[in-house]
């Protein structure tokens, strides 16, 4: 497991970042983290992210929120769970990552693969298009004609959340 190095100034610090989140997330578990690891070493893809789950939630303690909505940790955690069921402290990573996901899209920190996806969804009202190799594998189990969905609906939720809007902003970072 490798640490995170990085320089850390003053200027890097959001002393009322723990509070911010404790309230969005309407609970203070977070704030009691005592950096055990627990949550990291039941966490899937600990071994991919920049960012270990432990670490989230101790530069959350620190107030680093420049950082934390840059990192790839939060948009590569699988939501599985595990960080949250493990903690001896409550603290439900999930989520705290899933708010964070939130405030770097807002701060226009969405990655390019996640915007795309988000684009595909609202074009198609499909997650994954319904493709030539999909169709003859549905004909071949003996499954039902597939009826795509009114896109329409998704445009209406995009547009009354505010999604359309974070969506067409390009220029965030690769995922
Ligand atoms: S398992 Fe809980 S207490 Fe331990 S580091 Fe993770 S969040 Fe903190
Ligand atoms: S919910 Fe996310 S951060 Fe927590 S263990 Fe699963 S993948 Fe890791």
């Amino acid at each position: 497991m490798t640490a995170v190095k990085q320089r850390v100034e003053d200027s890097d610090i959001d002393p009322n970042f723990k509070y911010e989140l404790a309230n969005i997330l309407g609970e203070k578990a977070l704030l009691h983290c005592f950096q055990c690891g627990t949550c990291t070493s039941s966490c899937p893809v600990a071994d991919d992210v920049d960012i270990k789950p432990h670490q989230v939630i101790g530069m959350t303690l620190l107030g680093l929120k420049g950082k934390l909505l840059q990192s790839k940790t939060i948009w590569l955690c699988a939501a599985c769970l595990e960080c949250a069921e493990n903690c001896p402290r409550g603290v439900r990573s999930f989520y705290l990552q899933s708010v964070l996901k939130n405030l770097a899209a807002r701060a226009n920190n969405l990655p390019e693969g996640i915007r795309e996806e988000g684009e595909i969804i609202l074009t198609t009202g499909l997650a994954i298009p319904i493709s030539s190799g999909i169709l003859k594998r549905r004909e071949k189990l003996g499954l039902p004609d597939l009826t795509p969905p009114a896109a329409e609906t998704f445009q209406k939720i995009a547009e009354v959340t505010g999604l359309a809007s974070l969506l067409s902003k390009k220029g965030g970072k690769e995922k």
